[in-house]
């Protein structure tokens, strides 16, 4: 993989590569030191409102591979969809939503957002979720992997990154 490509699910980062973002204000700094899981655009209510936008764009990523530089972000709790909480963390100065953290998501992990990279063109969604609230005059690409609701991790992951995660849930655990 040269530096400059697109990050999909399965592939990697680069040897002693990071990925780096910030808020608007720059408060908040962070590097993420290995690649996504899997990259979602979530179509749900609650992103569309959190973002302003018609989706977000969440790396799924274990929270010991994102080091914070800057201040460290505020949490909002919402309740989530599916009955479990879901904490927002933002930047108490310019209230920049930087990333989530999923009560229900298996392991401990960051939902990081990648429009706040410094580079959020190496990021392009691997699937897109919850598209039975996306917007009607919204096209996705014909070859886009899309689900209504959520989809089972079982068929969707690559062997690599399943691993990942039951070493990310053995460790939180
Ligand atoms: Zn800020
Ligand atoms: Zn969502």
């Amino acid at each position: 993989m040269g530096n400059h490509s697109i990050i999909e699910a399965g592939a990697a980062l680069g040897a002693g590569e990071e990925l780096s973002g910030r808020c608007a204000c720059g408060a908040i700094r962070y590097r993420i030191g290995a690649s996504p899981l899997i990259v979602h655009a979530c179509h749900c209510r609650d992103c569309q409102r959190i973002t302003g936008g018609p989706f977000v764009i969440n790396m799924w990523i274990e929270r010991k591979h994102v080091a914070i530089d800057g201040a460290a972000p505020k949490a909002f709790r919402l309740a989530g969809g599916s009955g479990t909480a879901h904490d927002v963390y933002f930047c108490g100065a310019c209230g920049t939503y930087v990333w989530s953290f999923y009560h229900g998501a298996p392991g401990d992990a960051l939902f990081v957002r990648a429009g706040a990279l410094e580079n959020p063109e190496r990021i392009r969604p691997d699937v897109h979720i919850f598209t039975r609230s996306k917007l009607p005059w919204l096209e996705l690409p014909a070859e886009s992997r899309a689900f209504r609701e959520f989809y089972k991790i079982d068929q969707v992951w690559t062997p690599a990154n399943k691993a990942r995660l039951a070493a990310n849930r053995a460790e939180s655990a």
